[in-house]
């Protein structure tokens, strides 16, 4: 469970952008557009931001971080990503 203060503080690693809590799957997701190959976010043309990724206008996926014994885990590597709709 995680608690409404901790929350609001809890930004998305990657957009920086606000986190829904799942209470039901106990995930905390963020529905900004990142790119479906790294994680890190597009940017308004579509394309990703990090250096060096060769995603070309990639379809945009949000993140899901799980959270182990309370405790979230914030990293972009151990996201999940899925299509946004
Ligand atoms: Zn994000
Ligand atoms: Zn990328």
């Amino acid at each position: 469970m995680i608690s409404k203060e901790l929350l609001e503080i809890l930004a998305c690693p990657s957009c920086k952008g606000d986190l829904s809590y799942d209470t039901k799957k106990a995930l905390l997701i963020c529905h900004g557009k990142h790119c479906p190959e790294c994680g890190m976010p597009l940017d308004a043309a579509g394309d990703c931001t990090r250096e060096g990724c060769d995603a070309s206008k990639p379809r945009p996926a949000g993140l899901e971080y799980r959270i182990e014994e309370d405790i979230p885990i914030m990293l972009i590597d151990e996201a999940r990503k899925f299509p946004l709709q």
